[in-house]
């Protein structure tokens, strides 16, 4: 056996991380001690144990969880993740930084996330659907269209969505079932989805990076990038931002990474993804390692996988102009340090990737009043709730002459402090 770590030599967890992040703006901004103890708490946590039956007949036990961390704002929101890594100590993490989200960009939802515990590469298609829709009814009552509102992330998708909105409605009795189509977002269009929601993450990015780009007149024809995740949030973002001229030359998933410094051609390299499974072989390119990735020269970096990819070992690596998040906590405190002293602007993960959960609630706004809105008024609409939540936290940073992780966590505190001083405590 290794020898024991010191507690100070440790890695932190993904929620002791949050924690950290969220007690450096708080001090800052010398939040409400009682208000403080609500935010740093989760308000609920489900763990549900439950069996499935398996293709060749025999039954298998998977654990599922939702943790929901605060509906000060509105009903829960978060995505269902489906990885072998889902734990308790990520969900909270990833429930907390949902609620800072919604409070970031001005949307009435609170935050919540959940996922199994599984490698879904291991199971059947028909598995899958016995699993989510299993998952569906354990969770019963513990979500709902007005209460908790599930949507895709890592390794889950629309069929899934689908899955889970026709279990939920099942369930419920026949004259409520019509109204309850909002029970979950990133739906198929047919079902009730948004146009624009299956891009709404990496547009959001994109957009940010725009804004980024006119501020500081960086010419984006002229920008090299660099992704690491090629699926919904990474193959987005790097489709969006070639329409710009701007030249993609390495990626990495869990396949492998690859390289070119005359491009690779985002379209393209999707169409062989989808074939393939991952960018690994991709012909027009050559193959790297994971730390010569890092060291990839470009001018922005997208982290569009996993979290703790930027951390004390890899952050002096990078070889970048800006920073954009579209994965959840890709960057450590640690990382963010490092980064700060190498001079890389950082848009921080709970405001570049909050275009997900913009788009899920204009879907949820469509379900609700039975409307179906064309792409241009969901682009339009997302760039605007973003755009301000970009101008929010550039403000906070400058007011409090912070980096803009911390700016962005007092934009979301100060907004659920001003609401609980408002609303009271109960009793
Ligand atoms: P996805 O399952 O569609 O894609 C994940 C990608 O990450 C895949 O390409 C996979 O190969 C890659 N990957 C996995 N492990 C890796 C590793 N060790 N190294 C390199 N690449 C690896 O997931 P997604 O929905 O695109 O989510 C990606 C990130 O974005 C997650 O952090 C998620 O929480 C966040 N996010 C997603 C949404 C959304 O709308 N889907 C919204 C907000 C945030």
């Amino acid at each position: 056996m290794g020898k024991t770590l010191k507690k100070s030599e440790k890695e932190l967890s993904l929620y002791e991380n949050v924690k950290l992040q969220f007690n450096l703006a708080k001090k800052i901004i010398k939040l409400d001690t009682g208000i403080s103890k609500i935010l740093e708490t989760t308000m609920n946590e489900l763990v549900v144990n439950f069996p499935v039956k398996m293709d060749n007949g025999s039954l298998e036990i998977f654990t599922g969880y939702r943790v929901q961390h605060n509906n000060a704002l509105g009903p829960f929101k978060g995505g269902l993740r489906f990885h072998p890594d889902v734990d308790i100590d990520e969900m909270r993490a990833l429930a907390t930084w949902m609620t800072w989200k919604s409070a970031i960009v001005q949307i009435p939802f609170g935050g919540a996330k959940g996922g199994i515990q599984i490698d879904p590469s291991k199971y059947s298609k028909t598995e899958l659907e016995r699993i989510s829709r299993r998952f569906t009814f354990a969770l019963g009552n513990n979500i709902g269209p007005e209460y908790d509102i599930p949507a895709p992330d890592v390794n889950t998708n629309a069929m899934i969505m689908g899955w889970i909105l026709d279990t939920y409605i099942s369930t419920i009795t026949p004259n409520n079932r019509q109204h309850c189509f909002h029970i979950v977002t990133g739906k198929p269009i047919g079902l009730g989805g948004s146009l624009g929601r299956d891009k709404a993450t990496g547009q959001g990015v994109v957009f940010l990076i725009e804004q980024w780009a006119k501020e500081t007149n960086f010419d984006l024809s002229k920008a090299t990038y660099m992704v690491q995740g090629f699926g919904n949030v990474g193959s987005w973002s790097a489709k969006l931002l070639k329409n710009h001229g701007s030249k993609l030359v390495a990626i990495e998933d869990m396949t492998g990474a690859i390289f070119n410094s005359n491009g690779i051609d985002p379209d393209e390299l999707s169409k062989y993804v989808k074939k393939t499974g991952g960018v690994k072989g991709f012909k027009k390119s050559e193959p790297l390692n994971h730390d010569s990735f890092l060291r990839t020269r470009a001018d922005i970096f997208i982290p569009a996988a996993l979290e703790k990819q930027i951390t004390k070992k890899t952050a002096h690596l990078l070889n970048v102009k800006l920073i954009a998040e579209g994965a959840n906590g890709p960057t450590d405190l640690a990382g963010d340090k490092i980064l700060e002293e190498k001079g890389i602007h950082l848009i921080p993960d709970v405001l570049c990737n909050s275009g997900g959960v913009i788009v899920s609630y204009f879907e949820w706004l469509q379900n609700k009043r039975s409307e179906a809105w064309d792409i241009e008024q969901v682009d339009e609409k997302l760039s605007k709730k973003i755009i301000n939540g970009y101008k929010r936290v550039q403000e906070m940073a400058e007011k409090h002459k912070c980096n803009w992780r911390t700016a962005a966590y007092i934009v979301a505190l100060s907004h659920l402090e001003t609401v609980y001083k408002e609303r009271g405590i109960f009793p």
